[in-house]
């Protein structure tokens, strides 16, 4: 299988610029991994946008939008 680093480029909404790791999500994720993080695009825009990418924000995040649909 190719790379698809151009597609990945493509579709990638992370907002952090300039960053080496762009369209190479290997990379990215290992990187993130590190350091207790996720990667951009399993954040939604509005807290991608925080540069604040560890696990914890990620939980919480989520947790809140279960919390949301769950009262609809
Ligand atoms: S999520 Fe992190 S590693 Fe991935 S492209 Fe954005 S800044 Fe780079």
């Amino acid at each position: 299988m190719d790379c698809q680093i151009e597609k990945n480029k493509a579709r990638c909404p992370c907002t952090y610029e300039p960053c080496s790791r762009k369209g190479k999500c290997c990379e990215c994720i290992l990187y993130h991994k590190e350091y207790g993080e996720l990667p951009a695009c399993l954040f939604p825009p509005e807290v991608e946008k925080s540069y604040d990418r560890s696990i914890g924000r990620f939980v919480k995040t989520f947790a809140v939008k279960v919390k949301e649909s769950e009262q609809e």
